[in-house]
Protein backbone atom coordinates (compact mmCIF):
# COMPACT_ATOMS: atom_id res chain seq x y z
CA UNK A 1 0.00 0.00 0.00
CA UNK A 2 1.36 3.45 -1.53
CA UNK A 3 0.62 6.55 1.01
CA UNK A 4 1.73 10.30 1.04
CA UNK A 5 1.57 10.48 4.63
CA UNK A 6 2.07 7.74 7.76
CA UNK A 7 0.86 9.87 10.97
CA UNK A 8 1.90 8.31 14.32
CA UNK A 9 -0.70 9.53 16.59
CA UNK A 10 -4.03 10.02 16.76
CA UNK A 11 -4.45 12.68 19.74
CA UNK A 12 -5.89 16.18 19.00
CA UNK A 13 -2.67 16.98 16.79
CA UNK A 14 -2.52 14.08 14.49
CA UNK A 15 -6.30 13.69 14.04
CA UNK A 16 -7.13 17.40 13.00
CA UNK A 17 -3.64 17.49 10.80
CA UNK A 18 -5.04 13.20 9.35
CA UNK A 19 -8.44 15.25 8.26
CA UNK A 20 -6.99 18.29 6.85
CA UNK A 21 -4.88 16.18 4.62
CA UNK A 22 -7.54 13.51 3.76
CA UNK A 23 -9.78 16.40 3.10
CA UNK A 24 -7.48 17.65 0.26
CA UNK A 25 -7.04 14.17 -1.21
CA UNK A 26 -4.07 12.86 0.11
CA UNK A 27 -3.53 9.32 1.24
CA UNK A 28 -2.51 8.99 4.90
CA UNK A 29 -2.52 5.86 7.68
CA UNK A 30 -2.37 6.78 10.89
CA UNK A 31 -1.18 4.98 13.56
CA UNK A 32 -2.46 4.42 17.61
CA UNK A 33 -2.87 2.30 19.95
CA UNK A 34 -6.20 4.26 21.00
CA UNK A 35 -5.94 3.88 24.20
CA UNK A 36 -6.50 7.04 27.14
CA UNK A 37 -4.30 10.25 25.95
CA UNK A 38 -4.11 13.82 27.16
CA UNK A 39 -6.44 15.02 24.10
CA UNK A 40 -9.28 12.44 25.08
CA UNK A 41 -8.93 13.15 28.82
CA UNK A 42 -8.33 17.26 28.22
CA UNK A 43 -10.93 19.97 29.82
CA UNK A 44 -10.85 20.80 26.14
CA UNK A 45 -11.30 24.63 27.86
CA UNK A 46 -10.64 27.39 25.25
CA UNK A 47 -9.24 30.41 26.82
CA UNK A 48 -6.88 33.03 25.22
CA UNK A 49 -6.53 35.36 27.77
CA UNK A 50 -4.35 33.40 31.09
CA UNK A 51 -2.33 33.63 33.85
CA UNK A 52 -2.13 36.11 37.15
CA UNK A 53 -1.34 38.54 34.84
CA UNK A 54 -3.73 37.97 31.94
CA UNK A 55 -1.84 37.24 29.67
CA UNK A 56 -3.61 36.86 25.92
CA UNK A 57 -1.87 34.41 23.84
CA UNK A 58 -0.22 36.46 20.93
CA UNK A 59 -2.27 34.15 18.38
CA UNK A 60 -5.03 34.58 20.20
CA UNK A 61 -7.36 36.25 17.12
CA UNK A 62 -6.07 34.25 14.53
CA UNK A 63 -5.83 31.11 16.65
CA UNK A 64 -9.69 31.42 17.64
CA UNK A 65 -10.84 32.24 14.14
CA UNK A 66 -9.62 29.19 12.52
CA UNK A 67 -10.63 27.20 15.78
CA UNK A 68 -14.26 27.78 15.33
CA UNK A 69 -14.18 27.75 12.01
CA UNK A 70 -12.64 23.78 11.64
CA UNK A 71 -14.77 22.65 15.02
CA UNK A 72 -18.11 23.82 13.18
CA UNK A 73 -16.81 22.54 9.76
CA UNK A 74 -16.54 19.38 12.04
CA UNK A 75 -19.95 19.59 13.86
CA UNK A 76 -21.54 20.12 10.33
CA UNK A 77 -19.94 17.19 9.01
CA UNK A 78 -20.60 14.82 11.55
CA UNK A 79 -23.65 16.18 12.71
CA UNK A 80 -22.69 16.20 16.24
CA UNK A 81 -21.73 19.56 18.50
CA UNK A 82 -17.84 19.15 19.32
CA UNK A 83 -17.26 22.74 20.49
CA UNK A 84 -19.42 24.71 22.89
CA UNK A 85 -19.31 28.49 23.57
CA UNK A 86 -19.37 29.06 27.08
CA UNK A 87 -18.45 32.52 29.39
CA UNK A 88 -15.90 31.66 31.39
CA UNK A 89 -16.18 33.77 35.20
CA UNK A 90 -12.57 34.48 36.18
CA UNK A 91 -12.46 35.28 39.97
CA UNK A 92 -9.87 36.59 41.63
CA UNK A 93 -7.47 34.64 43.91
CA UNK A 94 -6.33 37.59 45.42
CA UNK A 95 -5.51 41.62 45.40
CA UNK A 96 -2.89 41.55 42.75
CA UNK A 97 -4.44 39.47 40.50
CA UNK A 98 -7.15 41.97 40.37
CA UNK A 99 -4.93 44.77 40.28
CA UNK A 100 -2.95 42.68 37.60
CA UNK A 101 -6.56 42.76 36.04
CA UNK A 102 -7.47 47.01 36.29
CA UNK A 103 -4.41 47.61 34.46
CA UNK A 104 -5.17 45.92 31.51
CA UNK A 105 -8.65 46.15 31.28
CA UNK A 106 -8.16 49.77 29.29
CA UNK A 107 -5.60 47.65 26.53
CA UNK A 108 -7.68 48.15 22.97
CA UNK A 109 -5.87 44.64 22.57
CA UNK A 110 -7.98 43.27 25.32
CA UNK A 111 -11.54 44.66 25.15
CA UNK A 112 -13.18 42.05 23.01
CA UNK A 113 -12.35 38.81 25.79
CA UNK A 114 -13.36 40.47 28.86
CA UNK A 115 -16.57 41.90 29.97
CA UNK A 116 -16.28 44.20 32.78
CA UNK A 117 -19.81 44.82 34.14
CA UNK A 118 -18.93 42.11 37.06
CA UNK A 119 -15.66 42.74 38.60
CA UNK A 120 -16.76 43.58 41.82
CA UNK A 121 -19.69 41.39 42.94
CA UNK A 122 -17.93 38.63 45.81
CA UNK A 123 -21.17 36.36 45.49
CA UNK A 124 -21.95 34.24 42.66
CA UNK A 125 -25.18 32.40 43.28
CA UNK A 126 -23.50 30.08 45.31
CA UNK A 127 -19.66 30.93 45.07
CA UNK A 128 -17.44 32.95 47.03
CA UNK A 129 -14.87 35.05 45.11
CA UNK A 130 -13.93 37.56 47.97
CA UNK A 131 -11.79 39.45 45.86
CA UNK A 132 -14.50 39.70 43.24
CA UNK A 133 -15.11 38.42 39.43
CA UNK A 134 -14.45 39.34 35.91
CA UNK A 135 -15.82 37.73 33.04
CA UNK A 136 -14.31 36.59 30.05
CA UNK A 137 -15.53 36.14 26.91
CA UNK A 138 -14.58 34.37 23.38
CA UNK A 139 -14.08 31.21 26.16
CA UNK A 140 -15.88 27.85 25.68
CA UNK A 141 -14.85 24.13 25.54
CA UNK A 142 -13.88 21.34 22.99
CA UNK A 143 -15.93 17.93 23.84
CA UNK A 144 -12.28 16.06 22.57
CA UNK A 145 -13.11 12.38 23.47
CA UNK A 146 -16.40 13.14 20.90
CA UNK A 147 -14.37 14.37 18.24
CA UNK A 148 -11.58 11.99 18.63
CA UNK A 149 -14.62 8.85 18.45
CA UNK A 150 -15.63 10.20 15.24
CA UNK A 151 -12.46 10.70 13.64
CA UNK A 152 -11.64 7.76 14.51
CA UNK A 153 -14.40 6.25 13.14
CA UNK A 154 -13.75 8.71 10.19
CA UNK A 155 -10.06 7.35 9.21
CA UNK A 156 -11.13 3.64 9.70
CA UNK A 157 -13.97 4.20 6.54
CA UNK A 158 -10.76 6.01 4.68
CA UNK A 159 -9.32 3.00 4.96
CA UNK A 160 -6.44 4.33 6.99
CA UNK A 161 -6.61 3.89 10.34
CA UNK A 162 -4.31 0.85 12.16
CA UNK A 163 -4.76 0.34 15.79
CA UNK A 164 -1.18 -0.17 16.95
CA UNK A 165 2.07 0.88 18.74
CA UNK A 166 4.44 2.05 15.89
CA UNK A 167 7.71 0.41 17.69
CA UNK A 168 10.91 2.73 16.02
CA UNK A 169 13.20 -0.25 14.85
CA UNK A 170 10.17 -1.43 12.60
CA UNK A 171 10.66 1.57 10.32
CA UNK A 172 12.91 1.61 7.47
CA UNK A 173 13.97 4.95 6.45
CA UNK A 174 15.31 5.56 2.68
CA UNK A 175 15.98 7.88 0.60
CA UNK A 176 13.25 7.88 -1.72
CA UNK A 177 10.64 6.86 1.08
CA UNK A 178 9.70 5.27 4.49
CA UNK A 179 8.87 1.44 4.76
CA UNK A 180 6.34 0.07 7.68
CA UNK A 181 4.74 -3.54 7.79
CA UNK A 182 3.28 -3.74 3.65
CA UNK A 183 3.07 0.21 3.82
CA UNK A 184 5.63 2.29 1.81
CA UNK A 185 5.32 6.24 2.61
CA UNK A 186 6.39 9.41 1.39
CA UNK A 187 6.88 10.65 4.44
CA UNK A 188 5.99 10.25 8.00
CA UNK A 189 4.51 12.93 10.79
CA UNK A 190 5.47 12.26 14.25
CA UNK A 191 2.43 13.38 16.46
CA UNK A 192 2.71 11.06 19.29
CA UNK A 193 2.41 13.84 22.64
CA UNK A 194 4.99 13.40 25.15
CA UNK A 195 5.87 10.61 23.95
CA UNK A 196 7.97 12.59 21.30
CA UNK A 197 10.47 12.90 24.26
CA UNK A 198 11.62 9.16 23.58
CA UNK A 199 11.37 9.48 19.65
CA UNK A 200 15.04 8.45 18.45
CA UNK A 201 15.13 11.26 16.02
CA UNK A 202 13.32 14.00 17.78
CA UNK A 203 14.73 13.62 21.36
CA UNK A 204 17.14 16.15 21.19
CA UNK A 205 14.41 18.72 21.44
CA UNK A 206 13.41 20.48 24.73
CA UNK A 207 10.33 18.62 25.86
CA UNK A 208 8.98 19.33 29.14
CA UNK A 209 6.12 17.22 30.01
CA UNK A 210 3.49 17.89 32.57
CA UNK A 211 1.20 15.56 34.22
CA UNK A 212 -2.29 16.55 34.96
CA UNK A 213 -4.94 14.91 37.01
CA UNK A 214 -8.47 16.03 36.46
CA UNK A 215 -12.07 14.91 38.31
CA UNK A 216 -15.56 14.00 36.95
CA UNK A 217 -17.85 14.93 40.05
CA UNK A 218 -22.18 14.28 39.64
CA UNK A 219 -23.64 17.05 42.02
CA UNK A 220 -26.89 17.00 43.50
CA UNK A 221 -27.19 21.01 43.25
CA UNK A 222 -28.16 22.78 40.21
CA UNK A 223 -24.71 24.08 38.41
CA UNK A 224 -24.16 27.37 37.00
CA UNK A 225 -24.29 27.56 33.32
CA UNK A 226 -20.80 29.58 32.77
CA UNK A 227 -17.66 27.94 33.39
CA UNK A 228 -15.50 29.00 36.24
CA UNK A 229 -11.51 29.58 36.78
CA UNK A 230 -10.30 29.89 40.08
CA UNK A 231 -6.99 28.84 40.04
CA UNK A 232 -8.19 25.75 39.40
CA UNK A 233 -11.16 25.60 36.54
CA UNK A 234 -14.85 24.34 36.75
CA UNK A 235 -16.75 23.11 33.36
CA UNK A 236 -20.46 22.04 33.93
CA UNK A 237 -22.03 19.62 31.91
CA UNK A 238 -25.66 17.92 31.39
CA UNK A 239 -27.56 16.28 34.14
CA UNK A 240 -25.34 18.08 37.18
CA UNK A 241 -21.86 16.36 35.77
CA UNK A 242 -18.93 18.88 35.99
CA UNK A 243 -15.19 18.72 35.32
CA UNK A 244 -12.58 20.29 37.46
CA UNK A 245 -9.06 20.04 36.72
CA UNK A 246 -6.12 20.02 36.87
CA UNK A 247 -3.26 19.57 38.28
CA UNK A 248 0.24 20.24 37.23
CA UNK A 249 3.56 17.85 37.84
CA UNK A 250 6.07 18.29 36.31
CA UNK A 251 8.55 15.72 38.50
CA UNK A 252 5.88 13.25 38.26
CA UNK A 253 5.61 11.77 34.71
CA UNK A 254 3.73 8.63 34.95
CA UNK A 255 -0.46 8.29 34.23
CA UNK A 256 -1.53 7.28 38.16
CA UNK A 257 -4.16 9.64 39.27
CA UNK A 258 -2.91 10.13 43.11
CA UNK A 259 -5.37 10.83 46.08
CA UNK A 260 -2.66 14.05 46.50
CA UNK A 261 -4.29 15.36 43.35
CA UNK A 262 -7.89 14.79 43.88
CA UNK A 263 -7.45 16.28 47.45
CA UNK A 264 -5.94 19.31 46.28
CA UNK A 265 -8.39 19.89 43.05
CA UNK A 266 -11.35 19.13 45.76
CA UNK A 267 -9.79 21.40 48.80
CA UNK A 268 -9.93 24.32 45.80
CA UNK A 269 -13.24 23.89 44.92
CA UNK A 270 -14.74 23.30 48.70
CA UNK A 271 -13.11 27.20 49.05
CA UNK A 272 -15.12 28.81 46.54
CA UNK A 273 -18.29 26.19 46.84
CA UNK A 274 -18.05 23.71 50.04
CA UNK A 275 -21.35 22.05 49.48
CA UNK A 276 -20.42 21.40 45.48
CA UNK A 277 -17.05 20.18 47.10
CA UNK A 278 -18.37 17.22 48.63
CA UNK A 279 -19.85 16.69 45.09
CA UNK A 280 -19.15 12.68 44.39
CA UNK A 281 -16.15 12.08 42.16
CA UNK A 282 -17.40 9.40 39.81
CA UNK A 283 -14.08 9.54 37.45
CA UNK A 284 -10.80 10.40 38.62
CA UNK A 285 -7.94 10.48 35.47
CA UNK A 286 -4.28 11.50 35.33
CA UNK A 287 -2.46 12.31 31.84
CA UNK A 288 0.98 14.12 30.18
CA UNK A 289 0.75 17.44 28.83
CA UNK A 290 3.10 17.49 25.83
CA UNK A 291 4.66 21.44 26.93
CA UNK A 292 8.46 22.35 26.11
CA UNK A 293 10.66 24.60 27.43
CA UNK A 294 10.46 27.79 25.66
CA UNK A 295 6.68 26.91 25.32
CA UNK A 296 6.22 27.42 21.43
CA UNK A 297 5.37 24.17 19.56
CA UNK A 298 7.67 21.85 17.89
CA UNK A 299 6.67 22.05 14.23
CA UNK A 300 8.98 21.11 11.23
CA UNK A 301 11.24 19.02 9.42
CA UNK A 302 14.15 16.49 10.38
CA UNK A 303 17.32 18.50 9.48
CA UNK A 304 18.59 15.31 7.77
CA UNK A 305 16.05 13.08 7.11
CA UNK A 306 13.69 15.07 4.94
CA UNK A 307 10.75 12.70 5.00
CA UNK A 308 10.41 13.00 8.70
CA UNK A 309 8.78 15.81 10.35
CA UNK A 310 6.93 16.56 13.76
CA UNK A 311 4.10 18.03 14.41
CA UNK A 312 3.69 18.25 18.79
CA UNK A 313 4.61 20.48 21.72
CA UNK A 314 0.93 21.77 21.89
CA UNK A 315 1.48 21.91 26.17
CA UNK A 316 -1.80 23.19 27.62
CA UNK A 317 -3.25 24.67 25.42
CA UNK A 318 -3.59 21.95 22.30
CA UNK A 319 -7.69 22.96 21.81
CA UNK A 320 -6.92 26.51 20.87
CA UNK A 321 -3.64 26.17 18.42
CA UNK A 322 -3.60 22.74 16.63
CA UNK A 323 -6.82 23.91 14.34
CA UNK A 324 -4.80 27.14 13.30
CA UNK A 325 -1.31 24.90 13.34
CA UNK A 326 -2.59 22.23 11.29
CA UNK A 327 -3.56 24.33 8.64
CA UNK A 328 0.23 26.09 8.50
CA UNK A 329 1.68 22.83 8.94
CA UNK A 330 -0.79 21.04 6.25
CA UNK A 331 0.32 24.19 3.50
CA UNK A 332 3.49 23.68 4.98
CA UNK A 333 3.24 20.32 3.86
CA UNK A 334 1.62 20.78 0.48
CA UNK A 335 2.79 24.07 -0.93
CA UNK A 336 6.50 24.68 -1.65
CA UNK A 337 6.34 28.45 -0.58
CA UNK A 338 4.38 28.19 2.35
CA UNK A 339 6.70 28.55 6.15
CA UNK A 340 5.88 27.56 9.27
CA UNK A 341 6.36 30.54 11.99
CA UNK A 342 9.51 31.09 13.71
CA UNK A 343 8.43 30.65 17.12
CA UNK A 344 6.95 27.40 16.30
CA UNK A 345 9.30 25.93 13.67
CA UNK A 346 12.05 23.07 15.45
CA UNK A 347 14.52 24.76 13.06
CA UNK A 348 15.33 27.14 16.59
CA UNK A 349 16.91 24.07 17.82
CA UNK A 350 19.44 23.24 14.78
CA UNK A 351 22.07 24.90 15.60
CA UNK A 352 22.72 23.92 18.91
CA UNK A 353 22.13 20.30 17.75
CA UNK A 354 23.24 19.79 14.79
CA UNK A 355 26.48 21.54 14.02
CA UNK A 356 28.79 21.48 10.54
C1 LIG B 1 -5.36 16.68 32.66
C2 LIG B 1 -5.21 17.48 31.40
C3 LIG B 1 -6.10 18.52 31.14
C4 LIG B 1 -5.96 19.28 29.97
N1 LIG B 1 -6.86 20.27 29.74
C5 LIG B 1 -6.76 20.99 28.60
C6 LIG B 1 -7.71 22.01 28.31
O1 LIG B 1 -8.64 22.25 29.07
N2 LIG B 1 -7.57 22.71 27.15
C7 LIG B 1 -6.53 22.46 26.25
O2 LIG B 1 -6.45 23.10 25.21
N3 LIG B 1 -5.62 21.51 26.52
C8 LIG B 1 -5.70 20.78 27.67
N4 LIG B 1 -4.78 19.81 27.93
C9 LIG B 1 -3.66 19.66 26.98
C10 LIG B 1 -4.08 18.88 25.75
O3 LIG B 1 -4.50 17.63 26.17
C11 LIG B 1 -2.90 18.79 24.77
O4 LIG B 1 -2.48 20.07 24.36
C12 LIG B 1 -3.27 18.02 23.50
O5 LIG B 1 -4.20 17.03 23.77
C13 LIG B 1 -2.04 17.39 22.88
O6 LIG B 1 -2.47 16.57 21.80
P1 LIG B 1 -1.45 15.61 21.07
O7 LIG B 1 -2.19 14.97 19.97
O8 LIG B 1 -0.20 16.36 20.74
O9 LIG B 1 -1.01 14.53 22.19
P2 LIG B 1 -1.82 13.29 22.80
O10 LIG B 1 -3.22 13.60 23.05
O11 LIG B 1 -1.00 12.80 23.94
O12 LIG B 1 -1.80 12.20 21.63
C14 LIG B 1 -0.63 11.53 21.23
C15 LIG B 1 -1.04 10.19 20.68
O13 LIG B 1 0.09 9.56 20.08
C16 LIG B 1 0.05 8.20 20.38
N5 LIG B 1 1.41 7.64 20.23
C17 LIG B 1 2.55 8.03 20.86
N6 LIG B 1 3.58 7.26 20.47
C18 LIG B 1 3.08 6.39 19.58
C19 LIG B 1 3.65 5.30 18.83
N7 LIG B 1 4.96 4.98 18.91
N8 LIG B 1 2.85 4.58 18.01
C20 LIG B 1 1.52 4.87 17.89
N9 LIG B 1 0.94 5.89 18.58
C21 LIG B 1 1.70 6.62 19.41
C22 LIG B 1 -0.44 8.17 21.82
O14 LIG B 1 -0.90 6.87 22.17
C23 LIG B 1 -1.53 9.21 21.76
O15 LIG B 1 -2.76 8.64 21.37
C24 LIG B 1 -4.89 19.00 29.07
C25 LIG B 1 -4.02 17.96 29.32
C26 LIG B 1 -4.17 17.19 30.47
C27 LIG B 1 -3.21 16.05 30.72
Amino acid sequence: MNVDYLIIGQGLAGSLLGYRLIQAGRRIVIIDPAKENASRIAGGLINPVTGMRFVKNPNAEVCLSHAKRLYQALESTFNTPFFLEKKLLRFFKNAEEKAAFNKRKNDPAYQPFFNHATQDNTQHADFTCPFGAIEQRQTGHVLTARLLVQLQQFFISHNSYQKTQLHYSDLIVENDAIQWRNISAQNIIFCEGYHGAQNPWFSWLPFQPAKGEILTLQSTLALPKDMISYGSWLIPEPKLIFKIGATFDAKNIDCKPTVAGENSLIRALAEINPRLGSAEVVAHRAQIRPCTRDKQPFIGRHPQHRRLFIFNGFGAKGCLEIPWYSLLFYKYLTTPSASIPAPANINRFYDSHFTG
